[in-house]
């Protein structure tokens, strides 16, 4: 297999969706998706994959993908589509895996509106809900189905879905998939499915073990790619903020208050990190959830849910947990921990900068975090310039001549172009500076008072015994309660 020369891009490509040889049915609902040109991962594989050939996608998320394997699949089961209620009728005849159950969910979602004009029935089934309703639901019959490796294993051993009619299937984000080490599960997923069939692999990042897979299960692949494999879009502006690891928070709250982020993604290495985060910057007044490993099925859809509302600022995630989101014009992304492996880097700041749009990716990195940043530089072939914060102390007032005349951030640097709607400086969140001028006033000792720390006249007058505090006691008396030596 070829990895090396794009194979597709002599062929001509289609720029409208009216140019593919699409149902009328798919067409309009891409039309009600208000889709009007095909992304150039579209434009590439559509055609190929009309034409039935197995793919190796290397496109990073947000480049319209899942439109680019689901219409043309879609396209070539209309024929088989049928009306009937009958479930002998609507056998699983295309299977989508995903590594995550929130990309399975918004795989499923668009598929859903891909095929809403046709009898073609789609399913999703993941972990962590009820298998009773997914049961159901596969034995009525269901032609497309969206699944995680893991719950689609529980339903191959219960015996509720049958993949022996399979002739299209999906692996995406196949890179993330075996970095969770569903390997072996695809493999035995694999091993349910006819021989004969086409194969579409995706991912953002091809790996030795990536490529090993796509040679085991992929016949003759053309390698599709809109983007070089682990180049990071080109339309993230990428920072790097040096910081001192006790500054970080401090430094994240104020990026967020002073620039026009209304919504971040905050990436953190741990949980246990999210989570403490997260309750950090609630304390700072900025809107945080968290969201990972540990939350329910139910909790992360409503977290999901509220941030796509807005009623969040800042969704604190690990990698996995934010796997797959896609949220429309997410206008930045924030490394809070510089990740551990430099390709979770590439698909961090994928989350923003999404079907063209301009996003920002700042990360924060400490010392410690040099050679993990070496091997993003290496990865993405491009040498990061260091910038640095001047903090301001948070709750203290600025007085007007202190006020900075720049933006904080040092060097200074305009936000993304095409972030114009975003750049409207969102209205300050939490403490505002308090502006009684009793708190500007420099500190002005009462020469009256009486420091506690020293003896009071009084207090020694007569037995010249030197009293420190009077809720100090002297230490032989502390020794005595405990049973010591000096006990009267
Ligand atoms: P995906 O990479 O499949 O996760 O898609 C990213 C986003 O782009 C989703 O919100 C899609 O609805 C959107 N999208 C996909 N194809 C197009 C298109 N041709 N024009 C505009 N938006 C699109």
């Amino acid at each position: 297999m070829n990895t090396t020369t794009p194979p597709t891009d002599d062929i001509p490509q289609p720029e409208r969706f009216s140019d593919l040889a699409l149902d009328a049915r798919i067409l309009r609902a891409v039309s009600d998706m208000g889709y009007e040109k095909l992304t150039p991962i579209q434009a590439k594989a559509i055609p190929l994959l009309l034409d039935g050939r197995d793919i190796m996608g290397a496109a990073q998320t947000g480049t319209g993908k899942t439109a680019a394997f689901s219409l043309p699949i879609l396209q070539q089961l209309l024929p088989l589509a049928s009306t009937s209620v009958s479930p002998a009728r609507h056998p699983v005849r295309a299977l989508m895996l995903a590594p995550t159950r929130e990309l399975a969910d918004q795989v499923y979602t668009n598929l859903k509106a891909y095929a809403k004009h046709t009898p073609l029935r789609c399913a999703c089934v993941f972990g962590g809900m009820d298998m009773a309703p997914q049961k159901a639901e596969l034995r009525n019959g269901v032609d497309l189905l969206v699944a995680t490796p893991g719950r689609l294993l529980d339903h191959l051993e219960a015996k509720t879905v049958n993949l022996g009619q399979v002739q299209f299937v999906v692996l995406d984000e196949a890179d993330r998939m075996l970095d969770i080490g569903f390997l072996p599960d695809l493999q035995r997923i694999l091993g349910f499915l006819p021989k004969q069939r086409t194969t579409l692999l995706f991912s953002a990042t091809f790996s030795p073990e990536i490529k090993r897979l796509a040679q085991s299960y992929l016949q003759n692949p053309l390698l599709v790619e809109v983007a070089r494999p682990n180049a990071t879009a080109t339309n993230v502006e990428q920072r790097v903020y040096q910081v001192e690891e006790d500054d970080k928070r401090a430094t994240l709250v104020q990026l967020l208050r002073d620039n026009p982020l209304p919504q971040v993604i905050v990436f953190v290495n741990s949980r246990l990190g999210a989570g403490r985060l997260t309750r950090a910057l609630e304390r700072d007044g900025i809107k945080a959830a968290a969201m990972h490993g540990d939350k329910s099925q139910a909790e992360r859809l409503t977290t999901l849910e509220a941030f796509k509302r807005g009623d969040i600022q800042a969704l604190v995630a690990t990698d996995v947990a934010a796997r797959g989101l896609d949220i429309a014009e997410l206008p930045g992304v924030v490394n809070y921990d510089v990740p551990f492996s430099a390709e979770d880097y590439v698909h961090r700041i994928g989350r923003t900068g999404r079907a063209g749009a301009s996003g920002l990716a700042i990360t924060l990195a400490t010392a410690r975090d040099a050679r993990a940043l070496a091997d993003i530089e290496k990865l993405i072939k491009r040498q990061f310039e260091k910038l640095t914060v001047q903090l301001q102390p948070i709750s203290r007032p600025r007085r007007e001549a202190d006020a900075p005349r720049s933006p904080r951030l040092m060097p200074s640097r305009g936000m993304p172009e095409s972030m114009g709607a975003a750049a409207a400086p969102y209205p300050r969140m939490g403490r505002t500076p308090r502006q009684d001028p009793w708190f500007d006033k420099p500190y002005e000792p009462d020469p009256k008072a009486q420091p506690a720390w020293e003896p009071a006249e009084s207090a020694n007058a007569g037995n010249g015994q030197r009293s420190i505090s009077p809720s100090i006691r002297p230490r032989r008396k502390i020794a005595a309660l405990l049973g010591g030596h000096g006990a009267k």
